[in-house]
């Protein structure tokens, strides 16, 4: 089977220069995007590898030079890559197109540059931040978070060299990182097994770090905590992350909010919750009571005469702020029977079920009054 032309695959002239084939390029990775091919991806996706061959070719200024003079001849062992285990993402992410996110491939794609840099960056760290609920409704103007984090080695400054020695270029892959192994057509492009994908090779390790260029390190940075924060959400510290490789830009710290549990109040949506005990009096002929609020203090809250045991009373504006306002405190009233009653309070009632014409066990005599009829 001839191999197709790699300027036909591409649909650029010959002479195309090389924006022109990057978009020509881009523009096909659209076209053959799994997500616009759902009844065909297989295809796709195998067509897709042809087109990224010819890229690879046509954007590397040596290959093609060899390619126009030679054809496809010309490339025997020049290391063109076929990308025949390579899936979709995988190719865009070769080419410095897209982040490790699949969603972000179209966005990288038409938005241009952002994709490249992306690509080498240090990693991501993540961390869990507890506090309290008072901090995640009212905000914390500092939270000092105590991280392990791999920072640059500072006796190598990263290199993993020993002081005054230099890595030296990987003689297996001559400092690519990457070796190409071909079995007749096809070519597989992996790792270098000398120097494990860094492209070059420490004779004399650093001493402090083993060479690996890290040294891991207990960090404190501290952090806001915005009013209205809930529990399960990510604060995202751009640059707060470990150090990019070779000078790159570091990474990001993932922060996940966690919120402890609270003794009196239950936060639900902006409302927060709460049950206060009132007694039979108090919801019978209605009252005025302090009922505590998050912020530590005491708000009064009206009791309507006839205020019902469970039944929920609302307090605007003591909730939890969002988007400028704040939601309700919501309290639960609960009424509580007495344990013990004095003689006259026990009289009163009796009284009262009376009135009510309410069936009540029957006054049982006293010790001290059954003592006091056998005296008379
Ligand atoms: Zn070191
Ligand atoms: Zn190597």
């Amino acid at each position: 089977m001839a191999k197709q032309d790699y300027y036909e695959l591409l649909g650029v002239q010959r002479n195309a220069g090389e924006d022109e084939i990057k978009k020509a390029f881009r523009k096909l990775a659209v076209k053959y995007h799994p997500d616009k091919n759902p009844d065909n991806r297989k295809e796709a996706e195998e067509k897709f590898k042809g087109v990224a061959e010819a890229y690879d070719v046509l954007s590397d200024a040596q290959k093609r030079r060899r390619y126009d003079q030679f054809g496809h001849e010309g490339l025997r062992g020049a290391g063109v890559h076929t990308y025949t285990d390579f899936s979709f993402e995988d190719i865009l992410r070769a080419f410095g197109f897209g982040s490790d996110a699949g969603d972000n491939i179209f966005g990288d794609l038409f938005g241009g540059a952002r994709g490249r840099g992306r690509a080498r960056r240090g990693a991501d760290i993540e961390h869990t931040l507890v506090v309290s609920l008072e901090e995640a409704v009212l905000g914390a103007e500092r939270k000092t978070l105590n991280i392990a984090r791999r920072d640059l080695c500072k006796s190598c400054s990263g290199t993993g060299a020993r002081v005054g020695t230099k890595p030296v270029p990987c003689s297996q892959c001559r400092g690519v990182g990457q070796v190409q192994q071909t079995s007749g057509f096809f070519s597989i492009r992996t790792t270098c097994p000398r120097c494990r994908g860094r492209g070059e090779i420490i004779q004399s390790p650093c001493t402090t770090c083993d060479g690996t260029g890290h040294q891991l390190k207990r960090v404190t940075i501290d952090m806001p905590v915005q009013a209205g924060s809930y529990d399960g959400m990510t604060y995202r510290l751009a640059g707060q992350g470990e150090p990019g490789p070779n000078g790159t830009p570091p990474g990001d710290l993932y922060c996940h909010v966690r919120v402890k549990p609270h003794k009196f109040f239950e936060r639900r949506g902006e409302d927060l919750y709460c049950q206060v005990p009132i007694s039979f009096p108090q919801a019978a002929l209605g009252a005025k009571i302090d009922v505590p609020t998050i912020e530590g203090k005491t708000a009064v809250l009206t009791i309507h005469k006839g205020a019902q045991s469970g039944e929920l009373l609302s307090m605007r504006g003591l909730g939890v702020p969002s988007r400028g306002k704040r939601g309700s405190q919501i309290v639960q009233v609960v009424i509580e029977v007495p344990r013990k009653l004095t003689g006259d309070q026990e009289d009163l009632l009796r009284k009262y079920a009376e009135t009510e014409d309410i069936n009540v066990t029957p006054h049982r005599k006293s010790f001290l009054e059954n003592i006091k009829e056998l005296l008379h």
